[in-house]
């Protein structure tokens, strides 16, 4: 299949794309890595008038720690270059741990960190990342910016709140506090495929390795990645032994996702390895506080 008939610019500086997406409105749309608009283009799933590619910008692509011992990253960084950076694997290590599942070492060379963000698909790994690490996210139009919660960023399956005439420009992590750990789990058909389901979770421990924090975010189950209320509930200021944690996936599982049945698995299937999935991402992330 080949593309409906677009118009394509391709500024050289994010000036020049911030007055081109000011002049085009909503006719304009951002091109990042290409990896999924440009093939929900070629099968005419995606119509857009005008497309303003970003792959000329420099000023978008870079990691550049932040003062509170966080990093910032520009949304054209590659995936493959986030995964390969010394200060993510330092920092962030989930990071590393979770790209190795996104498609294949070549569509990660080129899809980006910030566009697999605002592509927002339920089933991509970096938006539920940016969900549970709360990530900031600067979105930027002409002559303005704003700064948006990573867990307010995602409003329905493929939709978040930058507008066309904005761009998602960075994406910050804050710092992670001491004696925290994580784990990313996921079930896939295939290496490579997408998530059938997959939990990510976040954890910090007291000084008497109470759980003083927890963030835990399901994918695949839903409209859009689900941030986890009740792991917090149950597990704050106690000890997470097996028994706590089973009550987390049981509770989890039944009363907060909401799983589809389709091509690649029933709904019933999906909850049932997302209780197991929940399981080993809390045990394994407490482990690693520790
Ligand atoms: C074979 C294959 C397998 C894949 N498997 C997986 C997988 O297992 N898991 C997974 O998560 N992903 C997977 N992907 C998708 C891949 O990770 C994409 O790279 C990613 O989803 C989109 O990133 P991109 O940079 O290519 O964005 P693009 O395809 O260029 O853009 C995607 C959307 O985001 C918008 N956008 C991009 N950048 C910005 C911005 N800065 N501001 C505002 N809007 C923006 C675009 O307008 C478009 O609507 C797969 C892709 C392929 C081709």
């Amino acid at each position: 299949m080949k593309p409906a008939k677009f118009d394509y610019y391709a500024p050289s500086s994010l000036d020049e794309a911030l007055d081109k997406l000011a002049e085009l409105g909503y006719d304009g749309k951002v091109l990042a890595g290409g990896q999924s608009l440009v093939a929900a283009m070629n099968f005419r799933m995606a119509r857009p008038t005008a497309l303003v590619d970003l792959n000329n910008v420099p000023e978008l692509s870079y990691i550049k720690p932040t003062e509170d011992g966080g990093l910032a990253i520009g949304t054209m960084t590659r995936v493959f270059t986030v995964e390969n950076n010394a200060e993510v694997a330092k920092r962030f290590p989930l990071l590393v741990e979770v790209a190795k599942y996104i498609a294949h070492p070549q569509i990660r060379r080129r899809g980006t960190f910030g566009g697999a963000i605002a592509h927002a698909d339920p089933a991509g790994q970096l938006p539920s990342i940016a969900v549970l690490m709360n990530m900031k996210a600067l979105i930027r139009r002409k002559g303005e910016e704003r700064w948006v919660d990573g867990q307010d960023l995602i409003i329905g399956p493929f939709m978040t709140v930058i507008e066309p005439d904005e761009m998602l420009a960075e994406l910050v992590l804050n710092a992670w506090p001491a004696r925290t750990g994580y784990k990313y789990v996921q079930v896939s058909r295939q290496s490579g495929g997408y998530a059938q389901s997959a939990v990510a979770s976040i954890v910090t421990l007291d000084e008497n390795d109470k759980c003083k924090d927890v963030r835990m975010v399901l994918m695949s189950v839903g409209e859009v990645p689900i941030l986890s209320q009740k792991a917090g509930e149950i597990l704050i200021g106690n000890t997470p032994t097996r028994e706590v944690i089973a009550e987390v996936a049981e509770v989890v599982t039944s009363e907060e996702i909401d799983p589809a049945t389709d091509l690649h698995a029933t709904a019933d299937y999906r909850r049932s390895i997302t209780r197991v999935l929940a399981v080993r991402s809390l045990t394994e992330a407490f482990e690693r506080a520790k």
